[in-house]
């Protein structure tokens, strides 16, 4: 239990180095390795061999700099988390060309319903982003070629929660790895680090809301539930009540 501890102690400081610096190092490298991978094949089409072979020693020092950062993000300083009031849909909105451009590369469509008029919610932008990347990467992977993710969202006005749903069209997840999923380390992957997830709920838990799995033999909903706040309320004032509300 106490190596448990331990691990959810060094995962709340990796979350929060992830959100901070990952993506701002992340994001603009994987679109500059998207649209290499397209120029290699499209130089390969036309038989440009030399300059196909040019395209390629830079994507392998794209993949250089992603694992140093990589290491780079477990010795470094954790980020400052800033909450406030947010629009979900102009969040999602803004890492979708990301998300999108990944998919793409493996043949598969992205769709995002994500919409207005929604209720606001507290959060980080950065850090909201950083949790959809990771499931829509763990959807993609869970497809590998053809199919479909599809962001969408609704109210539970009683609950007053909004979920953000990410579905897939892949395999699924077997009834007996479900509860496993977000245990620090677990994975299914050859080159899997198993630590998506558990950052991903860690971050939505810190925000008073958690993740539900909705996946039954085929196709797999990943459901981030958020509590909202009213439009007219200010949103520090709901981030400092909550605050208090989980420290006491
Ligand atoms: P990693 O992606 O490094 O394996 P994660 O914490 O992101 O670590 O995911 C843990 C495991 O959960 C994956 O290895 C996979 O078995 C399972 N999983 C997560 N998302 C999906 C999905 N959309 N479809 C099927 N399996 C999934
Ligand atoms: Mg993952």
């Amino acid at each position: 239990i106490d190596d448990k501890i331990l691990r959810a102690d060094r995962l709340a400081t990796i979350g929060q180095m992830a959100a901070g610096t990952a993506h701002e190092i992340r994001n603009p490298l994987t679109s500059l390795r998207g649209f290499l991978q397209l120029l290699e094949t499209s130089l390969a089409e036309h038989g440009l061999e030399k300059e196909r072979e040019y395209v390629h020693l830079m994507l392998k020092e794209i993949l250089r700099i992603n694992a140093l950062v990589d290491q780079f993000l477990l010795l470094g300083k954790p980020q400052a988390v800033r909450y406030r009031k947010l629009r979900l849909p102009a969040v999602v909105a803004e890492i979708v060309p990301v998300l999108a451009g990944e998919a793409m590369l493996h043949d598969i469509v992205l769709e995002n319903r994500v919409q207005e008029p929604l209720p606001p919610i507290i959060g980080d932008p950065e850090l909201i982003k950083q949790v959809l990347l990771n499931i829509v990467k763990n959807a993609i992977e869970a497809v590998e070629r053809q199919g479909t993710i599809t962001l969408t969202v609704d109210v539970d006005p009683e609950m007053r929660t909004v979920h953000l749903n990410v579905h897939d069209t892949g395999p699924g997840i077997p009834p007996y790895l479900v509860d496993r999923i977000f245990d620090p380390f677990f994975t299914t992957k050859k080159d899997g680090t198993g630590l998506g997830l558990a950052v991903c709920q860690r971050i939505i838990q810190d925000l008073g809301g958690q993740i539900r799995v909705i996946s039954k033999g085929f196709g797999t909903t990943m459901q981030i539930v958020l509590p909202y706040v009213d439009d007219t309320e200010s949103g520090a004032a709901e981030a400092r009540g909550r605050k208090r509300d989980t420290e006491d």
